[in-house]
């Protein structure tokens, strides 16, 4: 089974805390410099959905989420 791929830019990350209320399962923030810190790269199927809404409401664009093209059929 492929996995979805998760990744922060860390450089762009505003602190907003988006992202740790959406899936905090995947996503957490730094205690000092409140930026995100990645908890999951390959997120289960139980967690992508809420890391895709994560990456959709951060304000930045600091998460990417690079999803594997089904085989369709
Ligand atoms: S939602 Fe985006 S800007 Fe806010 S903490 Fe998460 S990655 Fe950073």
């Amino acid at each position: 089974m492929s996995a979805a791929q998760v990744s922060v830019d860390r450089g762009r990350c505003i602190g907003a805390g988006m992202c740790a209320l959406t899936a905090p399962e995947v996503f957490d923030q730094d205690e000092d410099d409140g930026r995100v810190l990645l908890l999951q790269t390959e997120p289960t199927a139980a967690h992508r959905a809420a890391a895709r809404m994560a990456a959709g409401v951060c304000p930045s664009g600091a998460i990417t989420l690079a999803e594997p093209e089904s085989d369709g059929s």
